[in-house]
């Protein structure tokens, strides 16, 4: 059924679609899901679980109050690679002993980075490039920047299609026998392209160049494999769609097959092979252990905790597959609603090359932006000109998205200033 409004095209009724989404029912276990906000902006800051509130609290009493410094012995020393296992095998198709969870994700992009191109400098001097895209997010061109100044190398640009993002052909063009890293990103920031992760890694590899894959906007919202991809190494953030809280620590994956090959710049105590040694010179554990630097962030890993237990209960196939349900409804709104008020989409149209979010085009966008947020509907603004709805897809839910585009279209439909 659908419903029609005078002058508009007929549009799929949320409620029709809320009452057939299988997964509607984890919406309420999100703190604030049955308040009036709007909420476009779980992929930059995922909601906090009601759970997460009973954990933390639970955290401060029995744990960090009760155990008080034999906590590290009794848990917290190995957190950093156990939760970085469960994290890989739910959500990242690793195999144990790849992932470890501290630090930020730009952090670990500048270690992971810094031991890849050294690496591939010790093994044949001629590889001398990053391979980075223009459209990547700031941090991963900044660092990029900053590591080829580091080390005399050079940056390649792949210059993407704004809407679209790095294809096979694209990267087939840039990579070569001077290639030491590509720096990738799964799912676009801004386009919420999707790239082809098998098909990207064994381009890469053919030239001979190791890869590093950016997950901040894939993880988990979007199946990733990284051991059936043979990818080299990535990192992602927790406090997307993973829920961890502002400032969580990120996940780095280093292969097993490079363990012991690749060394990282920042040599703390922590990634020590054995830190209560407090030894005179550094000798790094083995394994995913030795990429670690200094004191893990325990608290900042507790709330993920139960976003990944959402997940697994959800499965990430049902959760991706709500995912491009929820994307689909908002061009299907865009399209009818906004279309006619000046509105293009700046998000790939086919299903298969999208990821959680969509990005809508309008000169008017920052100012439209600005007046959402003062009526309650949170959506990011992006440079240039785009409003950036995401959709994280446990705690959205259609009517959410109704609503929300409704706001848009009614902000657009008059001329003058707008205000909220
Ligand atoms: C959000 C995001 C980051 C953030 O890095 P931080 O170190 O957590 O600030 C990095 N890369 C991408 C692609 C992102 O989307």
């Amino acid at each position: 059924m659908t419903t029609t409004e005078a002058g508009a095209k007929p549009i799929t009724d949320p409620a029709e679609l809320d009452a057939v989404d299988e997964l509607a029912g984890h919406r309420a276990r999100f703190v604030g899901a049955s308040s009036p906000i709007v909420y476009f902006d779980g992929n930059s800051l995922g909601r906090p679980l009601v759970a997460t509130a009973q954990r933390l609290s639970k955290f401060v009493t029995d744990e960090w109050g009760d155990r008080l410094i034999r906590g590290w012995d009794e848990r917290w020393m190995d957190l950093p690679t156990s939760l970085g296992d469960r994290l890989g095998s739910v959500l990242l198709g690793a195999a144990g002993g790849q992932t470890a969870i501290g630090d930020s994700t730009t952090v670990w992009l500048y270690k992971l980075m810094r031991a890849a191109v050294d690496h591939q400098q010790r093994t044949d001097s001629a590889r001398t490039e990053i391979v980075i895209d223009t459209d990547n997010f700031p941090t991963d061109r900044y660092l990029a920047e900053g590591i080829a100044a580091e080390r005399g190398l050079t940056l390649r640009w792949i210059e993407p299609d704004s809407t679209g993002g790095v294809t096979p052909e694209l990267l087939s063009a840039a990579v070569g026998e001077a290639t030491a890293l590509v720096v990738l990103c799964h799912v676009a920031y801004k386009s919420a392209f999707l790239a082809d992760g098998p098909a990207l890694t064994r381009i890469a590899h053919d030239a001979g160049a190791l890869v590093l894959w950016d997950l901040c906007h894939s993880a988990g919202s979007v199946p990733v494999d990284l051991d059936g991809w043979d990818a080299d190494l990535a990192v992602g953030c927790t406090y997307k769609y993973l829920n961890g809280g502002p400032g969580s620590p990120a996940f780095g994956y280093v292969a097993a097959r490079l363990h012991g090959k690749l060394t990282q710049p920042i040599q703390g105590w922590m990634g020590a092979r054995d830190p209560f040694a407090m030894g005179p010179r550094y000798e790094p554990a083995a394994g995913i252990r030795g990429f670690i630097s200094g004191t893990p962030a325990i608290v900042g890993m507790l709330a993920m905790q139960d976003m990944l237990d959402l997940i697994e209960e959800a499965g990430i196939d049902a959760v991706r597959a709500k995912s491009l349900a929820l994307t689909s409804y908002t061009l299907e709104l865009s399209d009818a609603w906004l279309t006619p008020l000046g509105v293009t989409v700046l998000s790939p149209r086919d299903g298969a090359q999208r990821g959680g979010h969509v990005t809508l085009g309008h000169p008017r966008s920052r100012e439209v932006v600005k007046a959402l947020w003062k009526l309650g509907v949170i959506p990011d603004y992006r440079e240039p000109g785009g409003m950036r709805i995401g959709l994280s897809p446990l705690s959205t839910s259609f009517d959410e998205v109704h609503e929300g585009l409704a706001q848009v279209r009614a902000l657009l439909s008059h001329s003058g200033p707008i205000s909220g």
